[in-house]
């Protein structure tokens, strides 16, 4: 019988793949390649996210060749934070590197990562500094990261990177669910853990094509908020619900006090008042939209947490199979 403790590895990659069947071998290739100048013990785990091309066939091939390679695949598209989150609750080594299944990702920035950790921190977020995407995800990334650095505290240049390294620890305290994958490192940080960045070489995609278009940047400035949410408030919502209520409350009260400023002109010279009525309706309107709008954002944030605790509880995702 093999020995299980000298079995287990030290270093885990968990690789989620969504229709990446052309990209897949030599990815593994490129990563066999540098990992024979490492000393430490690997496991390459493959999260295939409900791909509808060969994918899965093609990781079980990988996995009939190479006992390194691990696969979890799913029933159906959850998403790249499902996969990941898969990936991490089945990992068996102590550092978890995640990286992008399209090739974009480096894998001799590994030992980097490694070093990086070994400074003190407990997750380590790549930075692709020279970035090899089109400008109409470029820029709009950047006024993410900055907004997110501004609003949680954890400054970092690429909040989002695939490529990513944890200390297990970490790890077992992240649930990501929905598209939450783009928020790991505040996550972390909320938990108390220490999160630094890393510049590292990226490249341009070779196959296939990005599996996100202009939606992520509404799905992930709404995320923004959420996030400041669940980080900040989840505890005491009423410091972040009351004082906007406290706000609007205050607003209110102006208005009315203008409102019957504006009646006490018109009883005193009619004249004055013309056109008043017309500027009321337009008013109230305003008033009614700039409501509504706060209504369905609260209403959204208080969905979102329960939300989270539901997903807390269950696993956001579903198995079909598995390979070791
Ligand atoms: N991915 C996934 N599930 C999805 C979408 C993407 O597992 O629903 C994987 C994808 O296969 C890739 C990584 O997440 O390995 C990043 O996706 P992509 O390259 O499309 O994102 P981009 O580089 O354009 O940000
Ligand atoms: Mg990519």
């Amino acid at each position: 019988m093999l020995d299980s403790v000298a079995d287990t590895p030290f270093l885990s990659l968990v690789i989620p793949v969504y229709n990446e069947r052309d990209s897949l071998s030599r990815l593994h290739a490129e990563i066999a390649e540098v990992a024979a100048q490492w000393p430490w013990r690997m496991e390459i785990l493959f999260v295939d996210d409900g791909s509808q091309d060969e994918s899965w066939k093609v990781i079980r091939e990988l996995a009939s060749r190479d006992e390194r390679v691990r696969g979890i695949k799913f029933r159906r598209n959850f998403g790249k934070a499902a996969a990941l989150a898969a990936g991490f609750s089945a990992v068996r080594g102590q550092i978890v590197i995640t990286m992008d299944a399209d090739l974009q990702d480096d894998p001799h920035e590994i030992p980097n990562f490694l070093a990086k950790l070994d400074e003190g921190y407990d997750v380590v977020s790549g930075w692709k500094k020279i970035r090899y995407d089109p400008w109409h995800k470029v820029f709009p990334s950047r006024v993410f990261n900055k907004l997110l650095s501004l609003l949680t505290g954890v400054h970092l240049h690429d909040h989002n990177c695939g490529m990513k390294a944890y200390r297990v620890e970490a790890l077992r305290e992240l649930h990501l669910y929905g598209e939450m994958h783009r928020f790991v490192p505040v996550l972390a940080f909320a938990r108390g853990f220490r999160v630094g960045e890393l510049v590292i070489h990226h490249r341009p995609r070779q196959f296939g094509h990005s599996k996100y278009g202009w939606k992520r940047f509404i799905k992930g400035g709404l995320d923004v908020i959420t996030v400041r949410l669940l980080t900040g408030f989840t505890r005491r919502p009423q410091h972040f619900l009351g004082a906007w209520g406290l706000g609007f409350l205050a607003a209110g009260v102006f208005s009315f006090l203008i409102l019957v400023l504006n009646l006490m002109v018109r009883l005193i010279d009619a004249e004055a008042g013309a056109g008043v009525a017309t500027q009321l309706a337009l008013l109230i309107i305003v008033v009614g939209l700039m409501l509504l709008g706060a209504q369905c954002l609260l209403a959204g944030l208080i969905a979102e947490m329960t939300v989270a605790r539901k997903w807390l509880a269950n696993e956001p995702f579903s198995i079909a199979e598995t390979i070791r």
